[in-house]
């Protein structure tokens, strides 16, 4: 049977230039993507080292508007391995991590805005925590994991962690609203404290035992890294795309689907597994049941 013209009158017909002159038509097709969301959205991402380096380049190339990135660090060679932001030339010049970053996104996109922020976590202006939609953590150790996570839950701003660690990593959301989700405060256990401390007593330097090893330094690689930072960057993209939704609702939006909140999503590349299992919630814990005050 043949169809005639008014049976397409429902339907738009796009030329192939306005298909593919839309640098987002591909993602747009995803049901339950609101392109507005993602390019009116501000994210702030702590940590400009290798899983930073994904996240923010997902992050820039699905459109997200605005970034703060925070890092004081420096580029070293040994960074190149893993950082698709950097370059031997920003390495050579021992350039700030931050400002390679944002040259670098501007080519990827033009309109995204990097606000840049050297400077530690505590130190930071916290009206930059009321601009921020996400918070991600894309930090080396437990001291300032837990720092972004005690900001996040006051500022009751989504909060997404990320680790890494040779060939294993994890992801985790956090998000105050959820009350009977766990921190990552709640399963700090007296060990992790201690280890923390004993870490942080010391200069930070790697440090070289008596049979050669060296400690203080985690094993890394790109590909435990872009996996581990590409997971991070889609719980951050179901924050934006979902959390209206979420607020209306009082459940998450079936296209978007739900974020990590309160579990912890690990991969293990030695073994070929993903597993996520559920933290418990510390009816203790000084984060989530006690809110902070912050000074
Ligand atoms: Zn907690």
């Amino acid at each position: 049977m043949s169809r005639k013209k008014e049976d397409f009158k429902d339907y738009t017909v796009y030329g192939i230039d306005s298909i593919d002159s839309d640098i987002f038509d591909r993602q747009k097709r995803i049901k339950g993507w609101d392109q507005s969301k993602i390019s009116n959205a501000t994210v702030m991402v702590i940590g400009a080292g290798a899983i930073g380096n994904e996240v923010i380049k997902n992050l820039v190339l699905t459109g997200i508007g605005n970034i703060i990135l925070i890092d004081y660090d420096f580029i070293n060679t040994s960074n190149l391995n893993r950082c698709i932001l950097f370059n031997v030339e920003n390495a050579q010049q021992k350039e700030y991590k931050v400002d390679a970053i944002k040259d670098a996104c501007k080519k990827l996109n033009p309109n995204v805005e990097i606000i840049t922020v050297k400077n530690d976590l505590n130190d930071i202006d916290k009206a930059f925590y009321e601009k921020s939609d996400v918070i991600c953590s894309c930090v080396d150790n437990i001291e300032a994991r837990l720092e972004a996570n005690n900001y996040a839950f006051y500022y009751e701003i989504p909060f997404v962690d990320s680790g890494i660690d040779e060939l294993f990593g994890s992801v985790q959301s956090v998000y105050s609203e959820i009350k009977d989700a766990a921190c990552l405060q709640c399963n700090v256990s007296d060990m992790d404290l201690d280890l923390m401390w004993k870490k942080f007593s010391c200069t930070g330097q790697e440090v070289e035992s008596k049979n050669g090893e060296t400690m203080g330094i985690i094993p890394a690689i790109i590909t435990t890294t872009s996996i581990i930072g590409g997971l991070q960057s889609q719980q951050v993209l179901k924050f934006i795309l979902g959390i209206d939704y979420f607020k209306e609702h009082n459940k998450w939006n079936p296209h978007i689907g739900p974020p990590l909140i309160g579990k912890q999503l690990n991969y293990n590349g030695l073994l070929n597994k993903f597993e996520v299992i559920e933290k418990l919630k510390n009816p203790e814990c000084w984060t989530c049941s006690f809110k902070k005050i912050i000074y």
